[in-house]
C-alpha cells in the first residue's frame, strides 16, 4: 500500500557536469528516462512533508505559497489534498510531456520518490500511479542505465 507520497527520483542536473564524455552518456541516458513522459506519481498521491521544508524557514526550500497547512507540522502540495490530486507544481499532460516546475526545490518526498527500476528496484507504488493514469509499468527494459539490473540487497 502507498500510505504518502515514497520515494521519486526525476531529474538530476547533469548539465553541470563539464567531462563532454559524461555529459554525451548522461545526454543519451535523458532520452530514454521515462519519467520526462509520465508524471502520473504527481498526480496520483497526496504530497505531503514536514512543514519546515518550505521556504519561508529553509532557504531555497519547496515554495510555500504552492503549499497549503495538512496538520500544525506538516504542509501538502497544493492540489495534491483532494480525490483527483494533481500538484501545482506539475507542468504538462501526463503520460506525455511533463515536468516538475519547482524541480531544484521540491520536497524530501518528491525526492524520495523511486520510478519503478530506474536503480533496479522495483516500485509498486509507481506502477499504481501509472495504472491509473492508463500507463503501463515501468520495466528493466524502460531504463537506459547500467543501474537497471535485479538487486538482492
Ligand atoms: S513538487 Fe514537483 S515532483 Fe513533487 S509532486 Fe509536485 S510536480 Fe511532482
Amino acid at each position: 500500500m502507498c500510505l504518502a507520497f515514497p520515494p521519486l527520483l526525476i531529474f538530476h542536473n547533469y548539465r553541470l557536469h563539464r567531462d563532454k564524455t559524461f555529459y554525451l552518456t548522461v545526454s543519451r541516458m535523458q532520452t530514454s528516462q521515462p519519467c520526462l513522459q509520465c508524471g502520473a506519481c504527481c498526480a496520483h498521491f497526496r504530497v505531503s512533508f514536514y512543514w519546515a521544508e518550505t521556504d519561508d524557514v529553509t532557504p531555497g526550500g519547496v515554495p510555500i505559497m504552492l503549499t497549503e497547512e495538512l496538520l500544525p507540522w506538516r504542509r501538502v502540495m497544493l492540489g495534491t489534498n483532494r480525490p483527483e490530486p494533481r500538484c501545482l507544481a506539475l507542468q504538462g499532460e501526463i503520460g506525455s510531456k511533463t515536468k516538475c516546475s519547482i524541480h531544484p526545490r521540491r520536497s524530501s518526498v518528491c525526492r524520495d520518490f523511486q520510478a519503478s527500476w530506474e536503480v533496479g528496484i522495483h516500485n509498486l507504488c509507481c506502477d499504481k500511479a501509472r495504472a491509473a493514469w492508463g500507463l503501463s509499468p515501468l520495466t528493466p527494459n524502460s531504463w537506459n542505465s547500467p543501474n537497471n539490473f535485479p538487486k538482492a540487497a
